[in-house]
């Protein structure tokens, strides 16, 4: 197991996962511990990271991201089903399945 990445909240990490499934690499969330220890305010959320079962596709899993970076900065669209946010280039909510209209 191998850490790939931290992300800003648990939907991008839902995302991440999800592209490197859709590329043959499977990978799954886990939260910072540690950083679970500032947590003094309750409703602060630890960053979530996102981790490769496999170390050796590493290199690939990396590449990955950054190409999924570079296409996720267009900006989200918000849904109004369900209050969540989903990348621009979707033509349906991550999370209800609710189509947008664009
Ligand atoms: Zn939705």
């Amino acid at each position: 197991m191998r850490r790939l990445y931290v992300a800003a909240n648990n939907v991008e990490t839902i995302l991440l996962i999800e592209v490197l499934k859709s590329k043959g690499i499977p990978a799954f969330a886990l939260k910072d511990v540690l950083q679970g220890a500032l947590g003094e305010i309750p409703f602060i959320e630890t960053w979530p990271e996102v981790w490769l079962e496999q170390d050796s596709q590493y290199e690939i899993a990396k590449k990955v991201v950054d190409d999924w970076q570079s296409t996720k900065t267009s900006g989200s669209i918000f849904c109004d089903a369900c209050s969540e946010h989903s990348p621009s280039e979707f033509e349906l909510c991550w999370n209800c399945g609710a189509a947008f209209d664009t």
